[in-house]
């Protein structure tokens, strides 16, 4: 799997899916906290790292790619990467992949644009497949708790893709709020490759996904 996490067993049934990622890290103290808050509730996540970052924090990676967890990159130093020639685009993507490669060994670390925004040149280059998402709480904004969790749960619906920061202490404590009420509603937590292989969407280089719903039923 992409990251070289451990194949994780899934026992999904008629369970609802939902992938919780996260952008802008690694942070030692949030990330740290956001792995275990995880690791308690089983709860699988997808990671999207900033290249920049990962320098001194290898052991958190590795251990997020053990437990589970997707790994991806959100370039080397959060560029907007439509700004970008082919060669800077793969200084940015290319390096930050590499630097995982390194210590987690050969995966294939999906890119989340920053920003979300990408375009033709970007889709031709990405090398695999971009990560977008379709439920959006503008964490980083007020870092209010209680209103990130309510603005979630309001929106949630099955096979989303939940866009989170976990630089933020707000946001760890959001989420795992999210996990346990979410959990409560049968949904269950996946890595965006899980939902995409659960719900048989096979993933391809440059194609941009947001969320994997059930396929609409023939009335
Ligand atoms: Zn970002």
């Amino acid at each position: 799997m992409a990251g070289g996490g451990a194949q994780v067993e899934l026992d999904t049934g008629p369970a609802k899916l939902v992938a919780l990622t996260f952008d802008d890290g690694p942070r030692r103290s949030t990330t740290r906290r956001l792995l275990d808050g995880l690791e308690l509730r089983e709860a699988n996540a997808t990671f999207f790292l900033v290249g920049e970052r990962i320098e001194g924090c290898e052991d958190l990676i590795e251990e997020m790619a053990e437990a589970g967890h997707q790994v991806g990159v959100h370039t080397f130093n959060h560029v907007l990467v439509t700004e970008l020639s082919r060669e800077d685009f793969d200084l940015q993507v290319g390096k930050t992949r590499a630097l995982l490669t390194d210590f987690l060994g050969e995966g294939e670390f999906w890119l989340r644009p920053p920003y979300g925004i990408v375009d033709d040149s970007v889709e031709r280059w990405a090398d695999g497949p971009l990560v977008l998402w379709s439920v959006d709480p503008e964490d980083w904004k007020d870092r209010d708790t209680d209103r990130i969790v309510a603005a979630v749960l309001e929106h949630v619906q099955d096979g989303d893709i939940i866009l989170m920061h976990d630089i933020y202490e707000s946001s760890v404590d959001a989420a795992l709020r999210i996990v346990d009420a979410l959990t409560s509603q049968g949904y269950v937590f996946v890595t965006v490759e899980q939902l995409m292989d659960l719900r048989g969407v096979e993933p391809e280089c440059g194609v941009c996904y947001r969320a994997c719903p059930l396929p609409e039923e023939e009335s």
